[in-house]
């Protein structure tokens, strides 16, 4: 491997919210669609398939196709045409379902005009150093305090990513897929929880009675009050500021994003799916997911189900960090830590 190419491996590995942005920004702009991958390139709606929807790709048979390949497959009714290694369960058949969705905004190929990659940072659409380096400035930037309450918790990178996207108002609802032109006028944008207000990103993740209700009993669960914040940007600046010891911080950092992330999937299960959960439920789900994310990102034990159940035991039981070899180190730490 080269010099260059070592270098560029080595702060993926070390920024994995890099490659995310380069990702998500350098997208294949179609034109015959030969030269474009269907799974794993960005060619439909900024994100590639293999990422938004894994289990398919993994059952797939047909993993190198291209979009061209399976453009040409679709049946005499138009509809894309699929070669799975077995037959779906019904949970996978509302995948398919979400991606003949999503495939039928596809835009017409090109004949005799190649793919090209185009770079959605800058306004011209080629990629640019200056562009690259003030995405950095904003998302990292010594002064800016949204970096750490992204990036530094124990969320998985696709969440944290996520959360940046909701922090620069860039999710993909229905107002903002009208705004880009990729929805008709005529679409109905409202929002599938309350079905009154126009489905926004500030709305859909925060000002929704529905949503609401949500973060107010995560913010109750706590044992705090709070006033509604007004963007992404103030919820992040009033989570950044609640004070917490150290092993307590661990599980409070993580908690706006596994709110985000779950409201979003609930949000594309009700669209997509017609799933409707109720809110004691996902409240639950969520918890299991924070609980979850920070064992899975610590060397820490505790018990699942005691931080479900019981967090204000958890955060005064007294607490032990572990060392490589199991030991526990001081005895200082404040939240309960259990080998299972
Ligand atoms: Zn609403």
């Amino acid at each position: 491997m080269s010099k260059i190419w070592g270098d560029i491996v080595n702060i993926v590995a070390s920024r994995p919210e890099l490659l995310h942005f380069f990702r998500s920004n350098a997208v294949v702009s179609i034109g015959d669609g030969q030269i474009a991958s269907f799974w794993t390139d960005s060619w439909s709606g900024g994100f590639c398939l293999r990422d938004e929807f894994p289990r398919l790709y993994s059952l797939s048979n047909g993993k190198d196709g291209s979009v061209s390949l399976y453009h040409s497959n679709r049946d005499a009714s138009r509809n894309w045409v699929f070669n799975f290694r077995r037959p779906l369960f019904a949970w996978e058949e509302g995948e398919l379902r979400r991606l003949s969705i999503h495939l039928s905004s596809f835009p017409l190929l090109i004949a005799n005009v190649p793919d090209c990659l185009k770079w959605n940072a800058t306004p011209s659409g080629v990629f640019s150093v200056s562009s690259a380096y003030h995405w950095f400035e904003l998302g990292f930037g010594s002064s800016c305090m949204v970096s750490s309450s992204l990036w530094k918790n124990a969320a998985p990178p696709r969440v944290q990513f996520f959360g940046w996207l909701a922090w620069r108002g860039r999710i993909k609802t229905a107002s903002f897929l009208r705004r880009i032109g990729m929805l008709n006028g005529n679409v109905d944008v409202c929002c599938i929880f309350c079905k009154e207000m126009e489905e926004t990103s500030i709305h859909v993740l925060l000002h929704c009675p529905f949503v609401w209700w949500i973060w107010s009993y995560f913010v109750n669960w706590w044992g705090l009050q709070w006033v509604l914040p007004g963007s992404v940007q103030d919820l992040l600046d009033w989570w950044a500021g609640c004070r917490h010891t150290k092993m307590v911080k661990k599980i409070w950092s993580v908690v706006p994003l596994a709110i985000l992330w779950s409201i979003w999937k609930q949000r594309n299960d009700c669209v997509f799916n017609g799933v409707q959960r109720s809110l004691d439920a996902l409240c639950e789900n969520i918890k299991v997911i924070i609980a979850v994310w920070v064992k899975s990102a610590f060397t820490l034990d505790y018990f699942v189900y005691d931080l479900i159940r019981d967090l204000n035991q958890v955060k005064i039981m007294p607490q032990f960090e572990y060392d490589g070899s199991g030991e526990p180190i001081g005895c200082t730490l404040d939240v309960i830590i259990k080998t299972t």
